[in-house]
């Protein structure tokens, strides 16, 4: 396990489970302006419309920064080909409910979701929640890809969405390893 530590903040933490500073992704997703989108929002959970959404909880928008600050610690990043973006998807414990789904012409969510994902979480962020199954069959068809290593051989720390290297190796490196 490789402890960096960031250049931005000084947070340590190990580079090999996580591409990037857990607390400087934490700010940027808790200042992103888009981060609930109307779509996505509990209150309009009983708008009709075309096409299955699902709406996030109101325990999510109730205790959004916990969610979040929990989500950067466990989730995991994914490449989405079929959007060529990245998601954070984040397993929740059963008794969070981070979202419904809401099938096309319904006025009342009809499945509990049970993801808590960040799409396009590097850069423009916006909150959803999905069906583990619906994660799993992301993951099984190929569109969900998991981040590769870093491209320096011999190094084992994930590399950053969008960049083939991790944060030690990127150019300008973004951390330094840590010294115990
Ligand atoms: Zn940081
Ligand atoms: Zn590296």
């Amino acid at each position: 396990m490789s402890i960096v530590v960031c250049h931005t903040c000084s947070t340590e933490w190990a580079a090999t489970a996580r591409p990037w500073c857990p607390t400087c992704l934490l700010a940027k997703w808790t200042s992103s302006p888009n981060l609930i989108t109307e779509k996505h929002a509990p209150e309009n959970a009983t708008a009709i419309r075309e096409g299955y959404r699902s709406v996030v909880s109101e325990e999510v928008v109730n205790n959004l920064r916990a969610f979040l600050a929990d989500a950067v610690e466990s989730g995991t990043w994914y490449y989405n080909a079929e959007y060529e973006k990245y998601n954070h998807v984040t397993r929740l414990p059963l008794e969070q409910k981070p979202g419904a789904g809401v099938s096309s012409g319904n006025s009342q969510p009809d499945r509990h979701l049970d993801d808590f994902v960040i799409a396009d979480a590097d850069f423009d962020p916006h909150l959803f929640a999905d069906d583990r199954d619906e994660t799993r069959r992301k993951l099984t068809t190929g569109i969900y890809r998991p981040l590769d290593a870093c491209s320096r051989a011999k190094c084992d720390n994930l590399s950053q969405p969008r960049v083939r290297k991790c944060v030690l190796h990127a150019d300008p490196p973004i951390a330094t390893k840590s010294r115990p």
